[in-house]
């Protein structure tokens, strides 16, 4: 069953997201993914456990959400009795993954994934990215964003599952990750450092083949 989340009122802002993302009137923008896990024009895929939606400002040519669907509000809420459900979720989403790149015809770095979570996320509901290590999209803007899926801020969704698996928990050092947000930019490819994102972007080209 979707989730019956009812849409806090709280005026914290996420790490990530930007104030004018959610617009609607519905609900707060920190209930923007309980939206739309119900909304069924945005679903690529839905179980009985989970569902795929496409980021609404995807961060490379490709990327996903695969959220369940219980209400789950993040991983310190995660335990024991999740790992069946985290283990399906990162199944279906490699699946999705290459069923999408193979629509559209995907080669070289637009084909090659990377599942996991934000250590801080932004939105409260949880979320599995899965996306295409081209990082080549207009909605990567900032730093912050840049560093939030190419440093160990990005938890892959298999660490996560073994991190549960031995210790029936997920612990995140808050402090240590927040300053991940802030390191230098560099390429995830290759050694080199830049100072602005649109040195980086560009430089993001080369890799592509
Ligand atoms: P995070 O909470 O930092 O793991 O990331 C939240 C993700 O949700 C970001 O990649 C946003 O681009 C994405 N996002 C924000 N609002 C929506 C929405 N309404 N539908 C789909 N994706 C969204
Ligand atoms: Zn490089």
């Amino acid at each position: 069953m979707a989730s019956s989340m009812s849409p806090t009122t709280t005026k914290r802002k996420g790490p990530l997201e930007n104030n004018n993302q959610n617009k609607s009137k519905k609900s707060h923008w920190s209930a923007a993914l309980s939206d739309a896990l119900d909304d069924e024009s945005v679903r690529l895929y839905r179980d009985d456990l989970c569902t795929v939606i496409r980021d609404k400002f995807p961060k490379a040519r490709i990327h996903l959400l695969v959220m369940p669907n219980e209400h789950i509000t993040d991983l310190k809420c995660v335990n024991d009795t999740h790992l069946p459900l985290l283990k399906h979720m990162l199944k279906v989403g490699k699946e999705i993954a290459e069923k999408t790149a193979a629509k559209e015809n995907a080669k070289g770095s637009f084909a090659q994934f990377r599942y996991g979570y934000h250590a801080i996320p932004s939105l409260a509901l949880l979320h599995m990215h899965v996306i295409s290590q081209d990082f080549i999209s207009t909605s990567l803007k900032t730093k912050k964003h840049w560093n939030s899926f190419t440093t160990s801020y990005f938890l892959d969704a298999s660490d996560v599952i073994d991190d549960l698996q031995a210790n029936h928990a997920i612990r995140v050092d808050v402090a240590r990750m927040k300053k991940l947000l802030d390191n230098e930019l560099q390429c995830h490819e290759c050694p080199h450092t830049f100072p602005t994102m649109p040195k980086l972007k560009q430089h993001l080209m080369t890799h592509i083949y």
